[in-house]
């Protein structure tokens, strides 16, 4: 049986490995500040360009007013404090590289590393055993 605790490896049942996000700075994995004082962002020394107000508006407007973030397949519900984020590289004011976040999701440090942890999973499938080779 596979639970949400376990792995199957052909015949074999493990205990599914515990995730590793935030351990290595916080005890205990929980992150409540908001603040790491480690690893600084570099975005926010971007200067904004002329007419930020009005892309940000634009990117809103096309967001639907509304918090873009994915969580647990829901998306954020999130109306009010809205704020433009660059996806990627911060120099890039396309509207393709910006998306509305609010507040605590454009400033979460945790939002960001599970970003990542999104975008190297999509980098492909976890090298796992062949099932057949057991
Ligand atoms: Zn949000």
């Amino acid at each position: 049986m596979i639970g949400a605790d376990t792995i199957q490896f052909g015949s074999t049942t493990v205990p599914r490995p515990r995730k590793r996000l935030g351990t290595r700075c916080i005890p205990g994995g929980v992150m409540t500040s908001g603040r790491w004082k480690q690893d600084p962002t570099s975005w926010r020394t971007v200067p904004r360009p002329i007419g930020w107000k009005k892309i940000t508006e634009a990117i809103k407007a096309r967001d639907g007013q509304r918090c873009v973030w994915i969580e647990n397949g829901q998306r954020c519900p999130t109306t009010t404090g809205l704020e433009v984020d660059h996806i990627g590289d911060p120099h890039d004011d396309s509207h393709e590289n910006l998306r509305t976040l609010c507040g605590p999701h454009h400033g979460s440090k945790t939002g960001r590393d599970a970003r990542a942890v999104q975008l190297a999973r999509r980098a492909g499938p976890p090298q796992r055993p062949h099932p057949g080779l057991l």
